[in-house]
This record gives structure tokens, C-alpha cells and sequence, in this order.
């Protein structure tokens, strides 16, 4: 972390990059007057209401591209983007998942921090419902995530037949001071098989109380990539087995893709794809990916989105690979089985 930075970067302002061919974040004054709906009743003391600027993304995410999106040029030794308002995201969160009938529960993890989740069952009547999972900000300096899980509430376009659990912000200690860790200095996406960070504890106590998923889908940003790419852990070849490259391919409409043969360390199949080991012995330290395919899913993407990019741009990739990933799971679900 770059302390220099800290002490002279703008938190977020609302206002997005000149360079940024898509739609604007705007303030929204409608949001700071309206009630909250945790403000009646039994308030939790992570619930608490921050009025300040609320981040807004344009009401469609339909990005109007008039040309190549530039790079900012800002992350030479590490991620130099914005600060956002965690604690206001999270409001805003709450807010549009109250809305699109989530119900929310937050996990204390210290005194002051608690873990936000959210949980919507399929509606009435679905047969066999996908059940999906989405988290994200589990990196305190990779803010797109957390922002499009914002818009992916505002659009409504979340499956109403799938069971769906989102965990908003993973490292909520971690945003406010723009960094990767907490504030500790853990990485808690290289904590899970450690359980030294009480937001990991915190968060493998619950999954351990949920049912297996069908697909789960992390957010993040890589302030190196000079594009979009994922990681996809399907060992078992499940069906569809093109999503990857159909997340590549909608994302790009959007995004630049990571054409690089590595990235990270690991080999790429140079159209932004990598197929990491699932062996549990070939990581010491382990992703949140991990653990959720060694107890609760077989099949996982982690989606980077470039850092070096505008964070619109940044945010719109993730809430197309969100959209896409969900919609390939769902049409699993919906395939008349293979003949006998
Ligand atoms: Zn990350």
C-alpha cells in the first residue's frame, strides 16, 4: 500500500472519467433523501447510515462505445484508482436488495464490522432451482466488484428462478484505507484454508450453514492485467462448457481482453481464460475459490477486471460477466437431459 497515495488521491466524487465512453456515475439526491429502511426497527450497529455521496451508475448498463477505451495510465507499482464510500455502497446495497425482495443478514465479524449477505430464494413454484452465488470486495483496492453488484440490483436482471446468495463486500475493514488487506496486513483471499482473519472465519461459518451451489462467481480487479480475464474451475466438464469463453466474449464488448499466454504467473489460453490446478496441495494459501470448491461448488469463475481501466468500464465487465455466467447456468438447468 502507498501511503503518499492515500494522502493525495480523491475518494470517489461521483463523477466519471473524461475518457470513459460510457455512462456517468451521478450523484443521486433521491437516495440521500429517502428513508433507509434499516433506520426503523432493530438498526444493527453495521447498518449504520453514512450520508455521504451515494455512487450512482447510469440506470441501463447498456454502454453507448464510441471508441477504443483507454487505459488511465495510473497503476505502475500497484493500484492507484479510486477510494469509494464503502460504507454508503453498502447502504445503497441494502436499499436495492430490500427492493428486489433480498433478505439481508450481517455477520459480526469484530466490533464494528460485520459481513453484509443477501439471499433470495427462487420464486414459487420453480423446479429444481440453479443455486448461485456471487461475492466480491474481498480486495479492499478493487472497488468495480462491489459497485456492480449495486448495479446488478438497480438493472433487476437477476434471475427470479435461480436461489441466489451475494456477499457485496468481503473486506469491508479493508476499503477504507484502499487496500489490498485488511488491516492487519492479511490477504483474505489467500486465508481460507488458514482461517486467520476474522472476516474468513466469519464467512466459512455461514457458507457451512448453505447448501451446495451450481456456479459461484467471484469479482475482482487486477491492477496489472491489461484487460479483462477469469479463471474457471470446471474439472467435471459441466455443461455448458463454453461459458468461459461466452463471459470472454460479451465482456469484450465492452472491456478489452487480456491476450497475454501468462498472466499472473499462469498459463492463459491467450483469449483470457486460465484453468488453475484444483489439486488442494498445489496452493499453500487459499482463495476463497478454493474453499468453495473443495465444500461447496465444483464449478467457479473468478472474473479480473483491469484496474488500469476506467472504473465504469471496469464495473460494466463484471456485470456482464455476472449476467452471462448466470444465464449460462440457468440454461443448464433448463436442457432436456442427454437420451438414455
Ligand atoms: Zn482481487
Amino acid at each position: 500500500m502507498n501511503r503518499a497515495h492515500l494522502e493525495t488521491a480523491p475518494a470517489w466524487n461521483g463523477v466519471a472519467t473524461s475518457s470513459s465512453p460510457f455512462q456517468s456515475f451521478s450523484q443521486g439526491d433521491e437516495d440521500i433523501a429517502a428513508p433507509h429502511p434499516f433506520q426503523q426497527g432493530a438498526v444493527s450497529r453495521c447498518a449504520r447510515v453514512n450520508r455521504a455521496p451515494i455512487l450512482r451508475l447510469g440506470a441501463e448498463s447498456a454502454p453507448s462505445q464510441t471508441g477504443p477505451v483507454q487505459r488511465l495510465g495510473r497503476n505502475t507499482d500497484g493500484y492507484h484508482g479510486e477510494t469509494i464510500d464503502i460504507t454508503g455502497v453498502l447502504v445503497e446495497f441494502r436499499e436495492l436488495a430490500a427492493l428486489r425482495g433480498f433478505s439481508l443478514r450481517e455477520l459480526p465479524v469484530t466490533d464494528g464490522c460485520c459481513l453484509l449477505t443477501a439471499h433470495r430464494p427462487a420464486t414459487a413454484g420453480t423446479v429444481e432451482p440453479r443455486r448461485l452465488y456471487l461475492s466480491a470486495g474481498i480486495h479492499g483496492d478493487e472497488p468495480a466488484g462491489p459497485l456492480a453488484c449495486i448495479q446488478l440490483l438497480r438493472e433487476n436482471a437477476l434471475p427470479p428462478d435461480a436461489d441466489l446468495w451475494i456477499c457485496p463486500c468481503l473486506n469491508p475493514r479493508g476499503f477504507p484505507i484502499n487496500s489490498r488487506t485488511t488491516p492487519e496486513g492479511v490477504d483474505l483471499n489467500r486465508d481460507y484454508n488458514h482461517g486467520l482473519a476474522p472476516e474468513v472465519r466469519c464467512h466459512t461459518h455461514w457458507l457451512q450453514e448453505l447448501p451446495r451451489f451450481d456456479l459461484t462467481l467471484l469479482l475482482h480487479e487486477d491492477w496489472e492485467s491489461n484487460g479483462f480475464y477469469l479463471y474457471e474451475l470446471n474439472p467435471d466438464r459441466q455443461e455448458p462448457t463454453t461459458l468461459a469463453a461466452e463471459i470472454i466474449r460479451e465482456v469484450s464488448e465492452v472491456c478489452p481482453i487480456e491476450t497475454a499466454l501468462m498472466i499472473d504467473g499462469r498459463a492463459s489460453n491467450g483469449a483470457g481464460v486460465i484453468h488453475p490446478p484444483t489439486d488442494p496441495a498445489s496452493r499453500p494459501d487459499w482463495p476463497e475459490a478454493f474453499w468453495l470448491f473443495q465444500y461447496r461448488s465444483r464449478r467457479n469463475f473468478t472474473v479480473e477486471a483491469p484496474s488500469d481501466f476506467p472504473l465504469d468500464v471496469r464495473v460494466q465487465a463484471l456485470v456482464r460477466a455476472v449476467h452471462t455466467a448466470f444465464q449460462g447456468a440457468q440454461r443448464a438447468s433448463t436442457q432436456a437431459p442427454p437420451p438414455a
